[in-house]
C-alpha cells in the first residue's frame, strides 16, 4: 500500500492519542510504516522496550490511513501463555478498546461474537489457532479476509525453545509444543500478502534462523530490528552452592530482610527448576520465619509476604498472588517460581532476579533476568548452581558458569545481535569486574546486593574415606547399567502410553546425570535419596543395585527389597499426575530418552494397542493453554 505521506502523522498522532503517550520510538515507527507497505517485521527489541505497541498500534494505524470506522481492522496476536494475554486484554479494555482471548473458559455466546468480527484484538496460543478446526475456518471467513490486517507472534522464541524437534542439543526429539513449530501453517489460512509481526526479546542467531525457517520469512523483504538485550541497570553475579549447606543459610541475609522489613524489602523473583524446589524454598522461609512470614506478623493467608507460584498453585490463590504483584507496592516481596510460571507472571518493581540452579540455557537466561529492573532501577541478577543444579541445562549456560575471567556482561551480550557498549563497569557491572573494582564505595565490598551467607566451617563436606575412587571405566559401564535399568521400567510399565510417560519422567537422564556425577560418595538408599531427585523407592534400589553392579562394595542388606514396601516416597510420585504441565520437567528429556521410548512405543503399536504418538500426548497435556 502507498502510504500517503500526510496520513501517516495523523495516524501516529491517533496511535498517541489512543494510548496516552507523547510520541513512539523511531523504531515503532517504522515498523508501522513498514506493515503499511506491506513488509513482514521482525523485531527484537529488550524488555520494557514497548514492542507490544507496534501490533497494538496497527489496528489503529489501519483505521485510520483506509478510513474505516475506529475499531475496525483487527489483529490476530499468537501468544504462548493464557497470563501474558490476559494481561494485554485487560490493558487493551482499560483503554476502551476491544480485546478477547480464545480459551476455554469464554462461554459460546463470546465466542460466536468472534466470528462476527466484534473485536479488534484477538489473542491465541497456536494450539488453539492451529488444532481446533473452528478457528482455522475463522481466517477464512470473508470478515477476516477484509479486516485482519496483520499476524502477531510474541515471544517468537518459543518456536525455536519449544516448537521443533531436537536439531539442537538437549533438546528433546519431541517438540514440547509441537503446534509453535506449525505456526508457519498460518501463511496457507490467510491472505498470502498478510503481513507478520514477529516479536522477542532475546532471539540468538540460530533461534532467529529458526524463527524465519518456520514462519517462512524472507530475510531480504523483511524489515528488521535488533538491539541487544542489554539491560544497563541490571548486575549480574555467580555463585556456587554446596549442597551440603543448608538452603536457610543460603538465603539467610533474605530471610532476615524480609523479617525486619515488614512488606518493604526489595522485590524477589527466585526462579526454581522443579515445583518441589520451590515448595522447599516456601518451607524453608516460612519455618524461619514464623509470624514474621506475614505482613504485620499476623497469621493471615492473605498476607503472606512470601508466595510461591507454580502449575500447582490453586486457581484462587494464582489470581490473588498475581493481582498484588501487579502492583510495585504489593505486599509479596518474594516470589518462587518454576521458569515455566514465571514467564507468565507480569511481577512489578523486581530488583532481584535469583535463579536456584541455571536457566536451561544462555537465551533463557537473558530472558528471566529480564524481569528485574524494569523501572530502571539498579538490579541485581544472581545465578546459585552446583553440579546437580547445572546437569540438564546447555553448553553455554555451563561455560557462563564456569567463567571466571571474562565480565559477565559482555559473556551474555555477545551472545546476542545488536550493539552493546554499556559504560557500566567496576562492581556495578558484575562480580568479576568487582574483583578488580577499588571505587571504595560501602557497596563495592558487597557487590551482590543480595549477599549470600557462605561460612565455610559451617558446611560439611564428606569425609574423604567414605568417597570411593571412580575411573572414567566405571562411570561407562555405570552409565549403560542405569540405562538398562530405565528399560526395564519401560518394558514393566506396559500398561498405556501416559504410563510410560510418567516413566519417562521420574526417571531420566537427568537422573542417570545426578547418580553419574555422585557416584564416588553414594553409598545407601539415604545417599542416592540425598544426591538424586528420585520419585520412588523402586528408582532408588535399582540406582543402587546399578552402583553395586560396579563397584561391589553396596552394603547387601541396603539392596534387598523390603518384605512391606515402605511406600512413603511413593506419595511424591502421586504429586506427578498434577504436574505434568510443568514445562521443565519435558525439558529435562533428551534424545537418549526418547530414543528408548521411541523403542517401546513401536511395541506398543505391534501389539495392536492404539497407537498414539508423543507429540501428540504431549499436545493433550496443553489442551488448556
Ligand atoms: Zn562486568
Ligand atoms: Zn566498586
Amino acid at each position: 500500500m502507498a502510504v500517503d505521506a500526510r496520513k501517516f502523522p495523523r495516524a501516529i498522532e491517533r496511535v498517541c492519542e489512543t494510548f496516552k503517550i507523547s510520541s513512539l520510538y523511531p523504531e515503532q515507527e517504522t515498523s508501522l510504516k513498514a506493515l503499511l507497505e506491506g513488509k513482514n517485521v521482525y523485531a527484537s527489541l529488550p524488555t520494557g522496550y514497548g514492542k507490544s505497541l507496534i501490533f497494538f498500534a496497527a489496528p489503529v494505524v489501519f483505521d485510520e490511513i483506509l478510513e474505516r470506522p475506529r475499531g475496525s481492522s483487527k489483529i490476530l496476536v499468537i501468544s504462548p501463555l493464557r497470563t501474558l494475554m490476559e494481561d494485554q486484554v485487560a490493558y487493551l479494555k482499560s483503554l476502551g478498546l476491544s480485546a478477547i482471548a480464545l480459551h476455554d473458559e469464554q462461554s459460546e455466546e463470546r465466542l460466536k461474537q468472534v466470528e462476527k468480527g466484534a473485536f479488534t484484538y484477538l489473542f491465541a496460543s497456536p494450539e488453539k489457532m492451529l488444532s481446533v478446526e473452528r478457528w482455522r475456518k475463522l481466517l477464512f471467513s470473508k470478515h477476516y479476509r477484509e479486516f485482519l490486517v496483520a499476524i502477531t507472534v510474541d515471544e517468537a522464541h518459543c518456536i525455536s525453545q519449544w516448537g521443533l524437534p531436537g536439531s539442537r542439543s538437549k533438546q528433546a526429539a519431541v517438540p514440547f509444543r509441537v503446534w509453535y513449530g506449525n505456526l508457519g501453517e498460518l501463511k496457507s489460512l490467510t491472505a498470502s500478502d498478510l503481513p507478520s509481526i514477529v516479536l522477542t526479546a532475546t532471539a540468538s542467531p540460530s533461534t532467529k534462523k529458526d524463527i524465519f525457517r518456520t514462519l517462512h520469512l524472507d530475510q531480504s523483504s523483511c524489515h528488521v530490528i535488533e538491539h541487544s538485550p542489554e539491560r544497563p541497570n541490571v548486575q549480574f553475579s555467580v555463585k556456587y552452592l554446596d549442597k551440603s549447606m543448608p538452603v536457610s543459610t543460603t538465603f539467610n541475609t533474605l530471610i532476615e530482610e524480609l523479617r525486619v522489613s515488614n512488606g518493604s524489602c526489595q522485590r524477589t523473583m527466585i526462579f526454581c527448576q522443579t515445583r518441589k524446589q520451590c515448595a522447599l524454598l516456601y518451607s524453608v522461609f516460612k519455618d524461619n520465619l514464623g509470624n514474621d512470614f506475614y505482613l504485620n506478623k499476623t497469621p493471615n493467608p492473605k498476607e503472606r509476604m512470601m508466595e510461591m507460584f507454580h502449575s500447582g498453585t490453586p486457581e484462587s490463590v494464582k489470581k490473588h498472588i498475581l493481582d498484588n504483584i501487579s502492583r510495585c507496592n504489593g505486599h509479596i516481596r518474594v516470589i518462587a517460581c518454576t521458569i515455566a510460571f514465571g514467564m507468565g507472571v507480569n511481577c512489578k518493581g523486581v530488583h532481584r532476579v535469583v535463579h536456584f540452579g541455571p536457566a536451561k540455557n544462555l537465551e533463557c537466561y537473558v530472558q528471566e533476568c529480564g524481569r528485574a529492573g524494569r523501572d530502571g532501577q539498579p538490579s541485581t541478577c544472581l545465578l546459585l548452581h552446583n553440579g546437580l543444579l547445572a546437569a540438564h541445562c546447555a553448553d553455554d549456560i555451563k561455560d557462563y558458569l564456569s567463567n571466571d575471567k571474562k565480565c559477565r556482561r559482555t559473556f551474555l551480550y555477545s551472545y546476542f545481535p545488536g550493539e552493546f557498549s554499556s559504560n557500566v563497569s567496576g562492581h556495578q557491572c558484575c562480580d568479576i569486574c568487582a574483583k578488580s573494582c577499588s571505587c571504595g564505595q560501602e557497596s563495592c565490598s558487597e557487590p551482590c546486593a543480595l549477599s549470600l551467607e557462605s561460612d565455610a566451617d559451617d558446611t560439611c563436606t564428606v569425609s574423604s574415606e567414605s568417597v570411593r575412587s571412580v575411573k572414567e571405566m566405571d562411570k561407562i559401564k555405570l552409565r549403560s547399567e542405569l540405562f538398562k535399568f530405565m528399560k526395564d521400567l519401560l518394558v514393566r510399565n506396559t500398561s498405556g502410553a501416559i504410563a510410560s510417560v510418567n516413566i519417562m519422567h521420574e526417571f531420566t537422564s537427568f537422573h542417570i546425570q545426578q547418580v553419574l556425577d555422585n557416584c564416588d560418595k553414594i553409598k545407601t538408599l539415604s545417599d542416592v535419596e540425598d544426591f538424586v531427585e528420585v520419585w520412588r523407592k523402586e528408582h532408588s534400589r535399582g540406582i543402587l543395585a546399578a552402583i553395586h553392579r560396579i563397584f561391589g562394595d553396596v552394603d547387601e542388606d541396603e539392596l534387598k527389597t523390603p518384605e512391606c514396601e515402605d511406600e512413603e516416597m511413593d506419595e511424591h510420585a502421586q504429586e506427578w499426575a498434577n504436574i505434568r504441565d510443568d514445562s521443565e520437567l519435558f525439558n529435562l528429556l533428551n534424545d537418549s530418552d526418547l530414543q528408548h521410548v521411541d523403542v517401546h512405543m513401536e511395541e506398543i503399536d505391534v501389539s495392536g494397542n492404539e497407537q498414539r504418538n508423543m507429540s501428540s500426548m504431549i499436545g493433550n497435556l496443553f489442551k488448556s493453554f
